[in-house]
């Protein structure tokens, strides 16, 4: 069954490779992307690409109007759009802050609450969160990011509990470090010595994430919701 889905950020990283998958699984996918152009691999699948900050509202809202345009009422969300400013707390800035997590946590709460009119109607749908393992366990010169994540976490259980007698379902996938351009951002020193607390030993290819987003999201999941599931290599082991 071809179902609408809608993935933001899917432009790079781990949303272009979730898009990937579930495009190519048959769904009709949109992407929405701030900057730059789409990438050609997506659109070659038929992807939708949507021009959307999900800092602005308005811009969320019309980013859905052409979606549903398209593709009817998006029943299946991820909502993966995501920054990193990361300081220590001496030298965070309150932007640092407030910038953050209006993007990670309320970019959040206007696209579920967009998608959400739709999937009430269909009484049926798919939400799952892109968290961070760093917002489960903690990370030094991170506070303002693993906030934003860590919240994720309270606001999907909170709507697995108001919505679920609705068949939506609320998830989060929390990734560990993973091979694109945010993790980019490191050291080598740094990387390594994170490298070394990952019983796997490697950072995470954005198709491994993207796999679990899939499968989280697909029919055959229907009966999982409010979870936090980690997709890190190891590290966090139930913490
Ligand atoms: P990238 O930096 O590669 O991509 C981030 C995506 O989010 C881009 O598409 C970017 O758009 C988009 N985005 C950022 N701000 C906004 C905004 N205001 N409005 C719309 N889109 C926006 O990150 P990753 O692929 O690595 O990360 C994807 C998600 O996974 C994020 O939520 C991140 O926190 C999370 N994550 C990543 C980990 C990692 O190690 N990479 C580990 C754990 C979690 P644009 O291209 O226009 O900037």
């Amino acid at each position: 069954m071809s179902r609408s889905v809608l993935i933001t950020g899917g432009n790079r990283g781990i949303g272009r490779a979730i898009a990937r998958v579930l495009a190519e699984a048959g769904d009709k996918v949109a992407v929405t992307y701030r900057s730059g152009e789409p990438p050609a691999d997506l659109l070659a699948l038929g992807v939708l690409a949507v021009r959307c900050d999900i800092t602005d509202p308005e811009q969320v809202e019309q980013a859905f109007q052409e979606v549903e345009a398209a593709h009817g009422a998006v029943e299946v969300l991820v909502a993966n759009a995501g920054i990193t400013k990361d300081q220590l707390l001496m030298r965070m800035t309150e932007d640092d802050f407030t910038s953050v997590v209006d993007t990670n946590l309320t970019g959040a709460f206007r696209v579920v609450k967009r998608a959400n009119r739709g999937m009430l109607r269909a009484r049926k749908g798919r939400v799952v969160l892109i968290s961070s393992a760093a917002g489960l366990a903690g990370q030094a010169g991170q506070a303002n990011y693993a906030a934003s994540k860590a919240a994720l976490v309270g606001f999907a259980r909170s709507l697995a509990r108001e919505l679920g007698s609705r068949n939506i379902t609320f998830n989060v996938v929390a990734p560990g470090l993973t091979e694109t351009a945010m993790s980019a951002e490191l050291t080598e020193g740094q990387r390594a010595a994170v490298v070394e607390h990952i019983p796997l030993g490697r950072l995470a290819r954005p198709e491994e994430i993207a796999a679990v987003v899939a499968f989280i999201a697909s029919e055959a999941a229907g009966y999982i919701t409010g979870a936090v599931i980690p997709v890190d290599g190891g590290v966090g082991m139930g913490h």
